[in-house]
């Protein structure tokens, strides 16, 4: 399998390539070439199968068999997983006659980025250790993807991490998702500053060639290929699992940066049979507008119960771009250089319309996503997280079609505890394996909002090629 970058000025490249570097030189994102075929008799062999297993035969074919062979992808898919709390992994739960909720959120920090973030960990580390390459990663989060970009990376041979958050301004558990994590190369760096002044710090880590040569400094991107590709296996299970034989099937996904629900368009390129994808918004409608109403016009971004939903340029948005405009890797630069010129995407209205082929789109705020929280808890006993809960609005207001909907659950409750709690009365628990957080103990280095201070602690630290 070949990749290509979105914006068709860089040579076709190989996994490897598109792993370790996440973003392509022109600017753009990785696709494949052509989308690997999983034919009506290998959808039905999926169907015994366990989480791993079909990962790993959803994977394989975009992974050249000379960097990982099957044996060693298996191994690294089984380690990927190996953490998740429940035995189904992404567990299937039906809330009414035709709504199913996709648990996704069961890995080591309760949300579905765990899915993506815990392979490519492995494949990172394999990869480099094959090199004989050691990466260090620097981030920055406002506290979300901070502590699976963590877990992802610990106890690897081959990567150290430095995760910068703003002192005092992320949440207590998020917080200590992050610092109570004993691994020899995590470090928590809490910045006397706020987040843009943390991403600032990281941009300038990365402008400085010298440190970012010597450290080999590299960020577990948001828009790597490879986080794709471990989502889409998860469309094939809950197909595969649904227990309705020949379900038509629709899949509703709580959208920010337009990954997971890409991913699930990437599912049906390879031959699934999803007959409409439903892309739930909060507040911040930017993707409703343009699904529905064909406008992509950029807006301030206002925060809302769903913080991880908060975005208005959905980095992943151009994978699809580049399709509705026939792969043509010049106009889809043309069309990203006008978006952020004139804050509106042109040919909306035309592009919407051949993209509502297959997509739709709704949009709850959070008055109504508090609502849905109150009847889902009241009708099934069910506790949804914020996210999830404007995935099962967006189900309810899309009319019944015959079609078996099922939404993604992105998060766990407890990740989100006041919205619950507001709706419901109810303060959900922490998981077992997370009962004890609050008392566990903490490292993290605090320092100044200052470049040497920052550049010194991870030079002392980082293991130095
Ligand atoms: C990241 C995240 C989302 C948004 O997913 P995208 O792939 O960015 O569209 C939704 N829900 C939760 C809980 C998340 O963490």
């Amino acid at each position: 399998m070949k990749y290509v970058s979105t914006r068709g000025s860089t040579p076709e490249q190989t996994f490897e390539d598109v792993l370790l570097s996440g973003l392509a030189r022109d600017g753009g994102l990785f696709v494949p070439t052509a989308w690997p075929h999983v034919g009506p008799s290998e959808m039905a062999a999926l169907e015994p199968l366990s989480y791993t297993r079909i990962v790993t035969r959803i994977v394989r074919p975009f992974i050249e068999e000379s960097l990982i062979s099957d044996a060693e992808l298996a191994q690294i898919v089984d380690q990927a997983y190996a953490g998740f709390r429940d035995p189904a992994i992404a567990p299937l739960r039906q809330i009414d006659d035709d709504t199913w909720l996709l648990e996704l959120f069961h890995g080591p920090t309760l949300a579905f980025k765990d899915f993506a973030l815990q392979l490519l960990g492995g494949l990172f580390d394999h990869v480099l250790g094959k090199r004989g390459e050691h990466l260090t990663i620097v981030g920055a989060t406002s506290g979300d993807t901070g502590s699976a970009a963590i877990e992802a990376c610990r106890d690897r041979d081959n990567l150290d991490i430095f995760m910068l958050f703003p002192e005092g301004r992320v949440s207590e558990v998020q917080r200590r998702q992050m610092t109570t994590v004993r691994s020899k190369n995590v470090f928590n760096i809490a910045l006397r500053g706020t987040f843009d002044d943390c991403q600032d710090l990281v941009k300038a880590m990365f402008a400085d060639h010298e440190l970012r040569d010597s450290l080999n400094l590299s960020a577990v991107n948001s828009i790597n290929w490879a986080r794709v590709m471990g989502q889409t296996a998860y469309y094939f299970a809950a197909a595969a699992k649904l227990p309705v034989p020949d379900a038509k099937l629709s899949f509703v996904v709580p959208t920010g940066n337009f990954g997971n629900v890409y991913a699930g368009y990437a599912a049906r390129k390879m031959g699934l049979p999803i007959e409409k994808l439903v892309v739930a918004s909060n507040r911040n409608d930017i993707l409703y507008r343009f699904f529905a109403q064909g406008d992509m016009t950029i807006t301030e971004v206002e925060a809302s119960l769903s913080p991880s939903m908060d975005i208005q340029v959905s980095s992943n948005f151009e994978r699809l771009l580049f399709d509705l405009l026939d792969r043509d890797g010049a106009a889809v630069l043309a069309a990203m250089q006008a978006f952020r010129a004139e804050g509106a995407l042109p040919g909306a209205s035309r592009l919407s319309a051949e993209a509502r082929d297959l997509f739709e789109a709704q949009r709850l705020d959070d008055a109504e996503t508090l609502d849905v929280i109150r009847s889902v808890h009241e009708e099934c006993g069910i506790l949804l997280d914020p996210h999830t809960a404007v995935a099962v609005g967006a189900a309810r207001k899309t009319p019944r079609d015959g079609n078996q909907r099922i939404v993604l659950a992105t998060a766990h409750p407890a990740k989100f505890p006041d919205a619950v709690e507001k709706a419901t009365g109810l303060r959900p628990e922490l998981p077992v394996h997370l009962a004890d957080l609050l008392d566990r103990d903490e490292t993290a280095e605090t320092l100044d909002n200052d470049f040497m201070a920052v550049r010194d602690y991870v030079c002392a630290h980082a293991v130095s090629r």
